[in-house]
């Protein structure tokens, strides 16, 4: 297929500092790879620790200026992006497929639910509330929330751009400036969604962006006294490092990490409506999602019943080339992750599990030199197998066999994982038992769905902490300042 997107031909081969394109330090490149083709489709700057202590310097010279310009003009210039992202929501929408691999339409979604984020945060930024509590004879107490500073976020690939704009939104909406670390893997959502700021008005190092070296940009981040919260979304392995390394300096740390969801569905669950959720569900994104149902729990009394259909509906998953129409899921995003998937499948197989669907590579075709697998379908997983501890990050369904309320509410909790959770029932009862036994963030009840930009978004236990969206997202990027008033007068408080 040839790809014709004059963004990607001409994506800036630099970082965005202080309102400005410039060249990394090293003047070194990456290569950014189409997962579909495997072909090199453009090059980005490789940044490092002295172009991230630049940015930082940009952001740090952007704050005064940002945090102290009224509410109306930030907020206008935040509506400006939104405008933006709609209007160019198609190519963008193109540049993510081509970089990350997903089907069009959920790019698309993906762009638009990124511009309702930042229209939302516009729309909130008015409402930053304070307190006012009754102090003794004289005395007003004041409760303020005030921008922390200068904060550094670092973004996954997975959703190369509803990452950014879910940290970028509440920074700018809480008065704070911004560095921004994006994936490698999928650095064209990152600059052009600079671009967009930047023809949207926004003052110079407010926004800024640092590819490149992720180890340097990290501690150059982390170790800075200017830098006053870390946001993170990625791997708990890499969530953990940061926070560690973020204890010197004392800051703020947000982390979204891995997820490990249960799906559970009961023997009273509408079974049809159940399979159709988690298929959108997990073949959103081909699985790659952090909220992703990974642990299938089904009951006994409809296990067969639900099995069935769920193969039959996994098995017309179409997977192809995200720009091509109908398809419902693309590659991964790297061979490495293919071997991952293989070897969890591997040993279920090994310890007894049914391989009901899939479980190869796709390499014939169209599929040859892209990353792509087969959805796969494992029926009668167990405890005993990797599977049912580690995030799979892929297209793969593992099924257990329930019998009672109390032992699946056991073994959905039995992981150090707590984002996002699922499950299906109509019984009154049973729903307020679950959705309390859960040790999860988020719980979708008869709904696949935990992500809107109005509720809190995020996890617990090695989920990692901190939330995004809602007016908790925001609460998580200020300063609770407490100011005694005294105007001596003694009848007054
Ligand atoms: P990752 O390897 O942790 O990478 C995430 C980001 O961290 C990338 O930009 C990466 O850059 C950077 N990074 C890696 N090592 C670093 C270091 N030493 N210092 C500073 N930055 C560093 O995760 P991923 O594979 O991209 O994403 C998948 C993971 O993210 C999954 O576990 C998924 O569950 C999780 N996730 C969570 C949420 C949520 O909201 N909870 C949402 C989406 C994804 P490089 O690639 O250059 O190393």
């Amino acid at each position: 297929m040839t790809i014709n997107n004059s963004y990607v031909d001409q994506a800036p081969k630099q970082l965005f500092i202080g309102g400005k394109w410039i060249d990394a330090e090293s003047m070194e490149v990456d290569d950014v790879v189409n997962p579909a083709t495997g072909e090199v489709i453009a090059q980005v700057a490789h940044g490092g620790a002295a172009d991230t202590e630049k940015a930082i310097e940009a952001a740090q010279a952007a704050f005064p200026v940002w945090s102290s310009m009224p509410v109306d003009e930030r907020a206008k210039i935040m509506r400006k992006v939104a405008d933006l992202i709609t209007e160019k929501a198609d190519e963008l929408a193109e540049i993510m497929t081509i970089e990350q691999g997903k089907p069009l339409a959920q790019a698309k979604g993906e762009v638009l639910g990124g511009a309702e984020s930042v229209r939302w945060h516009a729309e909130e930024m008015r409402r930053i509330y304070g307190e006012t509590i009754p102090g003794p004879g004289g005395h007003l107490f004041l409760v303020k929330k005030e921008p922390l500073g200068v904060v550094g976020a670092i973004t996954p690939w997975n959703f190369p751009s509803s990452m950014i704009t879910r940290k970028i939104s509440p920074a700018l909406a809480g008065g704070n400036t911004i560095v921004l670390k994006p994936s490698p893997e999928t650095p064209l959502s990152a600059t052009s969604l600079m671009k967009i700021f930047q023809e949207a008005g926004i003052p110079d190092g407010v926004v800024n962006l640092v590819i490149g070296d992720a180890p340097a940009i990290g501690k150059a981040l982390t170790s800075s006294n200017v830098v006053r919260k870390i946001t993170f979304t990625g791997s708990t392995g890499v969530g953990k490092m940061l926070f560690g390394q973020s204890a010197d300096t004392l800051k703020k740390v947000s982390l979204e990490l891995g997820g490990h969801a249960p799906f559970i569905v009961f023997d009273d669950a509408p079974v049809d409506q159940a399979v159709t959720d988690l298929v959108s569900s997990k073949f959103r994104n081909n699985g790659q999602v952090c909220t992703s149902p990974n642990r299938i729990f089904v009951h006994e009394s409809i296990f067969d019943e639900f099995t069935d259909k769920l193969v039959s509906a996994v098995k017309k998953v179409k997977v192809g080339n995200g720009l091509e129409e109908g398809v419902d899921a693309g590659p991964l995003i790297r061979e490495d992750a293919i071997g991952k998937i293989q070897r969890q499948i591997n040993d279920s197989v090994e310890k007894g599990a049914l391989l009901a669907t899939g479980g190869k590579r796709l390499t014939d075709g169209d599929y040859a030199n892209g990353y792509y697998y087969a959805p796969t379908v494992l029926i009668g997983v167990t405890n005993k197998m990797d599977i049912f501890y580690q995030e799979t990050f892929g297209p793969v369904l593992p099924v257990i066999k329930f019998k009672d309320t109390d032992e699946v509410i056991n073994m959905a909790n039995d992981t150090n994982y707590g984002l996002a959770s699922y499950f299906y029932t109509l019984d009154l009862k049973r729903i307020a038992k679950v959705s309390q036994g859960l040790q999860y963030g988020m719980v979708g009840v008869n709904s696949n769905t935990v992500a809107y930009t109005q509720t809190p978004f995020g996890g617990v236990k090695h989920s990692g902490f901190g939330r995004e969206n809602g007016h908790q997202g925001i609460d998580d990027y200020v300063n609770v300042k407490f100011i005694n008033l005294n105007y001596g007068i003694k009848q007054f408080n």
